[in-house]
């Protein structure tokens, strides 16, 4: 079999079946990571290969037993700013070089009672902050399809080892686009999940209103089954939600008939300028796909998403300097020999990047006495509009969709002395972030690496809690279109 191929049914039916051993899945991303990694630079940190095999034995056990469960095995890559127990975590910052995990985020506990098999940790932008991960203080990564650009960011590491397949799966955070703009990028599938949905104990803090961990995949039917093992409360996370079973099943088995009757929105705002004439061009065949399918189509309108990409750059910058405010250089850190207090100080902060500090600086003025009202009050305001808006248009429709980002992959370098263009990537993707509903993006076809083809994802939206119908319609359009 080719495990290029494979996907997380077709492991476990594979490693039940005994097509393969769980020590062969695990030698087969060992020598592809060795192989190409070098030239990708998608991992940060990769786990002990004996440590690697002593887990895969431990499945193969599980085979001889008959007591294999999915996911069991699942060779995973992990976004650098969720920690695991006793494991380096950097959040590509130079300020938590040293830094080893004292405890395992809630989603990684929830896969280690998997077996899941943690292959190493991924780059990112500094502290998830960026649309190509070249803020990284560590190292650029690239775009498997073509390595002179940008795998998109801040989940770039995440999104560039599945799509060059050095691990299965990943999962990787959102707090503006993070998960949906690489895997659009690279020609996979990013789901993020809604707010609450997921318990963020354990990733560390960019905008605590706006983060969501969520999975990157090869396949829609992976992202839903990944979803359906770490969502759920979580008492170390006050904002993570009750959820039942139900939803587990509806995740897991859609109702075909039910989703094609879902009707989908197109924002008229979303279509005008900004997009490359070959992100056009693939949406417009997405669309065409979705009627083939027996979707009915709705023009809809978003008059203030116009405002999204503003407000966001007001209240995330806010939530940023309060949570990174924790990286004082004694917490966590890398020990100097500070003669002083200040001079400890300014030592450390010196290790932040500078878009990390140009955050900290923006946050700290719009929540500053006398600023505080004219940006950061007005701004939550305009989310709540932007809320309601998307409220209301889920009244005529289920489903949204756009393009994921504007742009395919850009030049390595194109963007990262432009702040602002470098911020539009995310002018898709933040809606869902203010709102705090799920979203997800998937290829709209399939991409050959060989061609230099860039890769465009497309996006669909939908209101909170509403995963099955994300995944169902993308279930089902994976099934016409990308198999
Ligand atoms: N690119 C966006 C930003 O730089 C989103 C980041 C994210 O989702 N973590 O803020």
């Amino acid at each position: 079999m080719d495990l290029k191929n494979l996907t997380i049914k077709k492991l476990y039916d594979g490693l039940k079946n005994k097509t393969f051993s769980a020590l062969e899945i695990i030698n087969y991303y060992l020598k592809q990571i060795e192989v190409k990694d070098k030239e990708i630079g998608a991992y940060l940190f990769i786990q002990n290969k004996e440590e690697l095999l002593n887990q895969a034995k431990l499945i193969d056990e599980k085979i001889k037993n008959n007591t294999l469960e999915i996911l069991n095995g699942l060779p995973l890559a992990v976004k650098d700013n969720i920690l695991i127990e006793n494991w380096p975590t950097t959040a590509a910052s130079k300020i938590l070089e040293n830094y080893i995990a004292s405890y395992d985020a809630t989603v990684i506990q929830k896969l280690k009672q998997k077996n899941v098999i943690f292959l190493g940790k991924t780059n990112l932008d500094e502290f998830a902050m960026g649309s190509s991960t070249e803020n990284s203080a560590f190292k650029i990564t690239k775009n498997p399809y073509d390595l002179e650009r940008v795998p998109g960011g801040s989940s770039g590491g995440s999104a560039a080892a599945v799509a060059a397949d050095l691990a299965l799966a990943a999962l990787g955070s959102d707090t503006g686009g993070s998960i949906r703009q690489p895997a659009s990028l690279c020609g996979i599938v990013g789901l993020k999940p809604t707010y609450g949905a997921i318990s963020r104990f354990g990733l560390i803090a960019m905008a605590s209103s706006l983060d969501q961990i969520g999975p990157l995949t090869k396949t829609v039917e992976d992202a839903a089954i990944i979803f359906s093992e770490i969502y759920g409360q979580d008492k170390f996370d006050s904002t993570s939600y009750p959820l039942n079973e139900k939803f587990k099943f509806e995740i897991l088995n859609p109702n075909f008939e039910e989703i094609k009757k879902l009707k989908i929105g197109l924002p008229k705002e979303y279509f005008v300028s900004g997009l490359d004439s070959k992100t056009e061009k693939e949406i417009s065949q997405a669309i065409e796909n979705f009627k083939k399918l027996g979707f009915e189509f709705k023009e809809i309108s978003l008059p203030h998403t116009k405002y999204a990409l503003s407000c966001y750059y007001i209240i995330m910058p806010a939530e940023v300097s309060s949570n990174l405010a924790r990286f004082d250089g004694i917490r966590y850190s890398r020990h100097f020999n500070e003669k002083n207090i200040l001079d400890l100080y300014l030592q450390n902060k010196s290790l932040f990047g500078q878009e990390t500090k140009r955050r900290i600086i923006l946050g700290t003025f719009v929540l500053s006495s006398g600023y505080y009202d004219a940006y950061y009050n007005k701004a939550q305001k305009i989310r709540n509009i932007i809320k309601q808006e998307l409220e209301e248009v889920f009244q005529k429709v289920d489903l949204i969709l756009s393009p994921t980002s504007p742009t395919v992959a850009f030049k390595i370098g194109e963007k990262s002395n432009d702040p602002l263009q470098m911020y539009l990537s995310d002018i898709f993707t933040i809606p869902a972030n203010l709102a705090g509903i799920p979203a997800i993006s998937i290829p709209t076809r399939k991409y050959q690496k060989t061609s230099k083809d860039l890769p465009v994802g497309f996006q669909l939206m939908t209101n909170h809690f509403n995963e099955k119908n994300i995944l169902g319609a993308g279930l089902l359009y994976e099934q016409e279109y990308l198999n």
